[in-house]
């Protein structure tokens, strides 16, 4: 893994990857591993996404008995909202299908094999969500000592689902940005790998999300791939798979990377339609998509420069159009959050607008389950009716 550099994605600067390092030492921008070129995919390997795409990654181990089963995650095609919103084609990536039911396995487990390879025993991670969650989980299978630290209002319903896996949970009370830097601080200081939001390996995790969208639509990848975007470190990893096999030669063009956000809370939409390279800071951030409520994302210049090199999009969708297309998504079979399906309404946006036109192929990707906020639930009329068994027979007796 050594000869590969980790590069600064603003500056340019390298560094190595024998160093845990998340930011540029120099600017403090995001820092970016040197590209994978390669055509190698061993396509006998059907569990281990890590050995599968292994010529992508710079592990030298394999770290078996790391894995809980992550990645390898469904690409369904939709023909009926296709025909609906008057596309091609319509694709949704079923991420709610991890091991703790959203895309954040790939990158912790991503990570954790980075830890381990250098070293640590200890690791961590910043969140009050999936992420914590996904980290509690691989350190107990990795049997390493893992802390996570959170917001101190952190509501019990998101509390319990992370302290279940008996990882040390510490409940800080302050600024959350503030928690973040901290973190990474402390964690350098007492050997802690603090696996958060978009360090680099989270980013190479997500790589596999592009990757399999390649191999399951036989390199013929669509015109546009839309994700739900908070911290960045998906759709920045999403965007380097796409990259990375496009200059192997594996496929034709790079689709149009799409940054969906909701209106409460789109720093960086709010940044594309500026035509500035700059996050500034979200105002009174406020959305039923949590997982995606990040008013000034660690990434988001970052995501910028990404979106203004790529000709990306990025686009902001209202509130009630995220419930309606959960609605819509639950109505074909699909359950996932708030936050995943923004990707829904981002597309229905884009369609609206002219975008994306009628001969386009789109994929959505589906980051997490909706079994997760089950809050939710309280916003929708849902009922069942109710009957006398002996009533059973009128209900039913309809043809
Ligand atoms: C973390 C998360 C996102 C956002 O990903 P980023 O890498 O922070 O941009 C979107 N949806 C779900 C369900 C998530 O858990
Ligand atoms: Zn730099």
């Amino acid at each position: 893994m050594l000869e590969k550099k980790l590069i600064c994605t603003a500056c340019g600067s390298t560094f190595s990857l024998r160093e845990n390092l998340a930011r540029c030492q120099k600017c403090r921008e995001p820092l970016e591993i040197e590209e994978f070129i390669s055509k190698n995919i061993d396509t006998e390997e059907r569990s281990d996404i890590f050995k599968r795409y292994k010529s992508f990654f710079p592990f030298q181990s394999s770290c078996s008995g790391l894995s809980l089963g992550e990645g390898m995650t469904p690409l369904l095609s939709a023909p009926s909202f296709a025909e609906k919103y008057g596309v091609k084609e319509i694709f949704l990536k079923n991420e709610t299908v991890n091991p703790t039911w959203s895309f954040k396995d790939r990158g912790t487990a991503a990570s954790i094999h980075h830890a381990i390879e250098l070293g640590f025993r200890r690791i961590g991670t910043v969140s009050t969500g999936n992420m914590a969650a996904s980290v509690a989980a691989f350190g107990a299978r990795a049997g390493l000592e893992t802390t996570i630290l959170v917001k101190g209002d952190i509501p019990s319903e998101k509390l319990n689902p992370v302290a279940i896996y008996n990882a040390r949970l510490i409940k800080a009370l302050g600024d959350y940005d503030r928690l973040y830097e901290e973190s990474l601080r402390l964690g350098e200081r007492y050997g802690i790998y603090f696996m958060n939001s978009d360090v680099p390996f989270r980013v190479e995790g997500s790589k596999t999300i592009a990757f399999e969208i390649c191999e399951q639509t036989e390199f013929n990848v669509p015109d546009f791939v839309i994700i739900p975007t908070s911290a960045g470190g998906n759709i920045r990893g999403i965007e380097k798979g796409f990259r990375e096999f496009y200059k192997s030669g594996l496929i034709p063009h790079i689709p149009t990377i799409v940054a969906a956000q909701a209106e409460g809370c789109a720093p960086i939409a709010r940044a594309y339609e500026k035509n500035s390279l700059t996050i500034e800071r979200f105002p009174n951030p406020h959305t039923v998509a949590h997982a995606i409520e990040n008013p000034f994302p660690p990434s988001g210049n970052q995501v910028l420069r990404m979106l203004h090199r790529q000709r990306g999009v990025a686009v902001a969708v209202s509130e009630e159009s995220i419930y309606e297309s959960q609605l819509e998504l639950a109505g074909m079979g699909l359950f996932v959050q708030p936050a995943s399906a923004v990707s829904l309404a981002a597309l229905k946006k884009l369609r609206q607008t002219g975008s994306i036109s009628s001969e386009q192929r789109a994929a959505c990707i589906l980051t997490g389950s909706g079994l997760k906020y089950t809050a939710v639930f309280d916003a929708y009329n849902l009922n069942a009716e109710e009957c006398l068994i002996d009533d059973l027979e009128k209900l039913l007796a309809v043809k």
